[in-house]
């Protein structure tokens, strides 16, 4: 087997997935809804079952969902976009990040990551032959340090990874921390690949801020998004990158060699959601505050340590008090004697910091309820 397989390991957050079900446990480790998608959407893939298409889209996505994606996109980010110059659809961001990455950089190049983050990245880098750099967003205020962060780019990494709304920390970067990023992108030639799946999950009065909206960022941004948290369709597998046409050049020729294409009947299915308006946009993200809402007061109530979530689904907690000196037993013994699944948070960093897990809270609220009713046992 090859080298590179040494340098990453399986997926805790899989894994967790598997623990939950051998313990019969509530699944808050894996991130992904137990509620259905929007009518509108389920209907589409009912008609779209006898309609089709059922062969290959056009290899950088459908032109009807590029064009309702661009239409969307242009929108939230305030930035024209074009259908056919700035799109490449992709199987989920998880492969939009894949192809960013190995569009701009070359083997042995340099990547910034920050720490903590999600799985992915660190996998993503070591495919293409990278090399990650590490920069601490310390908990529980998961901010930078901007001398830390200079020292980093001093290294010439070819590109920076910002996940935002971020996963699992729940921050949401502030403008100026992003100015200073910008800044520090445009000092040392660096590229910039977003994660922005959970864009439209994000907590009063905290607000998203696109990266390729900042002034000069969309010549070096390549924003990967999905359409998985936004409307419940983790399964589908639909993500994108957004770029200026040089670079999508470049993504539409890797994604083509790695996937052909995301599957065009769900392309097609999922148009119907792309316009919908913006009141489904405002809804969802309050949807999310309340179930952030609900399941935190059960954290109170059961006297845990957390970090208020900006954003995302995710939340942190401090396992401190409770002996444990590995988070990944702590896990183990929570999903089997509390029968509630979490990820061990030291699988999220590069420290050795073993004193969170990390639960998600994208689930129904008689799941959340459930779910808290469980850990009030922990008091
Ligand atoms: N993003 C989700 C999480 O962090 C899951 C993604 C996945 O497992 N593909 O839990």
């Amino acid at each position: 087997v090859s080298k590179r397989l040494q340098f990453f390991g399986e997926s805790v957050i899989r894994r967790m997935t598997r623990v939950a079900q051998t313990y019969d446990a509530i699944n808050l480790s894996q991130g992904f809804p137990d509620f259905n998608p929007p009518d509108v959407l389920l209907q589409a893939l009912e008609r779209v079952t006898y309609e089709g298409p059922h062969q290959y889209a056009v290899t950088w996505g459908a032109p009807n969902f590029r064009e309702a994606l661009a239409q969307k996109q242009s929108r939230w980010m305030k930035l024209p976009l074009d259908p056919d110059k700035h799109i490449v659809v992709t199987c989920g961001s998880t492969e939009a990040m894949m192809v960013a990455m190995m569009t701009v950089c070359d083997p042995g190049d340099k990547v910034i990551v920050f720490s903590p983050f999600y799985e992915n990245y660190v996998a993503d880098t070591i495919l293409t032959g990278a090399e990650p750099i590490y920069v601490p967003l310390r908990p529980p205020a998961y901010e930078f340090d901007e001398a830390e962060l200079r020292r980093a780019f001093a290294q010439k990494p070819k590109a920076l990874i910002l996940c935002n709304p971020s996963n699992p920390s729940g921050k949401v970067f502030r403008r100026d921390e992003l100015e200073v990023i910008a800044r520090l992108a445009e000092d040392f030639d660096t590229f910039v690949i977003t994660d922005e799946v959970y864009e439209h999950i994000v907590y009063a009065p905290y607000e998203h801020t696109y990266f390729a909206s900042l002034p000069g960022m969309f010549e070096r941004t390549l924003s990967c998004s999905s359409l998985s948290k936004t409307y419940a369709i983790t399964g589908w597998r639909l993500g994108y990158v957004i770029a200026p046409p040089h670079l999508i050049d470049g993504c539409r020729k890797i994604h083509d060699f790695l996937t052909v294409g995301a599957a065009a009947p769900l392309q097609e299915a999922t148009v119907t959601a792309l316009q919908l308006p913006d009141s489904y946009y405002h809804g969802l993200t309050a949807e999310y505050a309340e179930k952030r809402d609900v399941f935190l007061r059960y954290l109170q109530e059961a006297e845990l340590e957390y970090t208020v979530p900006q954003g995302a689904y995710y939340v942190m907690v401090n396992i401190e008090p409770f002996g444990y000196d590995d988070d990944e037993d702590f896990c183990h013994w929570l999903a089997r004697e509390i029968g509630v699944a979490a990820v061990p948070g030291s699988s999220f960093f590069r420290e050795p910091v073993k004193q969170w897990i990390r639960f998600h809270f994208a689930k129904r609220k008689e799941t959340l309820e459930a779910a808290g009713q469980r850990l009030l046992r922990l008091k």
